[in-house]
């Protein structure tokens, strides 16, 4: 699905100095290169602070902590995610609500969210699935208007461009109180290894996550709340500091492939192509179809034999999870993620694709598709 090789061979003279030059230092942990790093995603963001994290879960986890959210508050989130967002919710003894998604976008419906409010609600996890912000324009207003607070899960999005109708723009995990990231290797900002970190324009929440992630620690000893062991080290942030100034080019390749794939897939009745909402760009994560008339699972094991990875993110709807299921979420109430389960699939999508690549991609999925 992703060519990290590729990717390293052509940056590899300078990764490698850069790696040698930490190793030299043996500022192993919170050295130069993490602060240099934060600095640099701040500017790039556009965003008050940055606080390096261990990986995108814990940045999530740590992002609720900071709110101070007590056991039984309500926080709603997308059925339609990666497992880890609606994890930590559980783990902090929080409530997670799950709704269910736009079927053109695969983020959060709007409309969902807003009916899933209680009182007890007091956080609401938009995640910008795949490479494209959520709908951010309303969830903010809502979000507002009920005082509630917005945590962006950007693990997917990190660069993605959202602009507001009154023309101001805004990186993806800026928009709400805090905005979350993952540097997993497969991310389009990805680390030789694990890596995340926060984002708040907030000082007070800043300093308390700064404060969270050291083991809650406020002045030197002291221990000021509950906190956690949560580091980015030197090496990741060397290496991430780099592959921060390819992150825009990365995009554009990847948009590039993407526009390639929406090609050749036009004029195919039973293939849907990617939505483009209109306020934000999209750095395609993922590049994901919607199949019609075929099983996705059988398209999966035709690429296959042709050598070509195919992914079903995801197959099997939060809900229905042995570790997320509640008898208050109903199947029925889910309708678009349960399709959606049944009928996606994710191409390869990264900085080093080929014509040829894509070419054998397309013509391989559209011989299954039109057999
Ligand atoms: C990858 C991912 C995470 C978790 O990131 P890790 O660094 O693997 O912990 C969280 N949310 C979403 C949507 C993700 O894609």
């Amino acid at each position: 699905m992703v060519d990290l090789k590729g990717q390293y061979q052509k940056i590899k003279s300078e990764i490698d100095a850069a790696v040698i030059g930490v190793m030299e230092s043996t500022a192993y942990i919170n050295g130069p290169e993490v602060q240099s790093f934060q600095k640099e995603l701040e500017n790039y963001l556009g965003v008050k602070h940055v606080i390096p994290c261990a990986n995108g879960t814990d940045a999530l986890q740590i992002a609720l902590m900071a709110l101070g959210l007590k056991p039984g508050d309500e926080v709603i989130t997308s059925d339609f995610t990666f497992a880890a967002t609606v994890e930590v919710i559980g783990l902090l003894q929080l409530t997670p609500v799950l709704v269910d998604v736009d079927p053109h976008t695969f983020n959060m419906d709007v409309e969902k969210f807003k009916k899933a409010i209680t009182p007890k609600t007091k956080a609401v996890v938009p995640v910008h699935l795949f490479g494209q912000c959520a709908n951010m324009e309303e969830i903010l207003k809502i979000a507002a208007e009920h005082k509630i607070y917005v945590v962006e899960d950007t693990a997917q999005a990190i660069g993605a461009k959202y602009t507001f109708s009154n023309g101001v723009t805004k990186q993806a995990g800026t928009m709400g109180e805090i905005g979350t990231t993952s540097f997993f290797p497969s991310k389009n900002l990805g680390c030789y290894g694990d890596g995340g970190a926060i984002f708040t324009n907030d000082d007070n929440l800043a300093a308390v996550c700064r404060s969270i992630v050291n083991h809650g620690m406020g002045e030197r000893y002291y221990y000021e709340r509950l906190g956690v062991n949560s580091r980015l080290d030197s090496i990741q942030a060397a290496i991430l500091r780099i592959k921060l100034r390819h992150l825009d080019s990365y995009a554009a390749a990847r948009n590039k492939a993407a526009s390639f794939y929406d090609n050749a897939f036009a004029s195919c009745e039973k293939i849907k192509t990617p939505v483009r909402e209109k306020k934000s760009t999209h750095v395609f994560h993922q590049y994901t179809l919607v199949g019609c008339g075929f099983n996705h699972f059988e398209l999966q094991k035709h690429l296959v034999t042709k050598g070509i990875p195919c992914m079903i993110y995801y197959p099997v709807p939060l809900h229905t999870q042995a570790a997320y299921k509640t008898p208050q979420m109903k199947h029925e109430d889910f309708e678009v993620t349960n399709a959606l389960c049944e009928s996606v699939f994710s191409l390869p999508m990264h900085t080093e694709l080929t014509e040829e690549q894509l070419k054998y991609i397309t013509e391989s999925v559209l011989e299954f598709v039109n057999k």
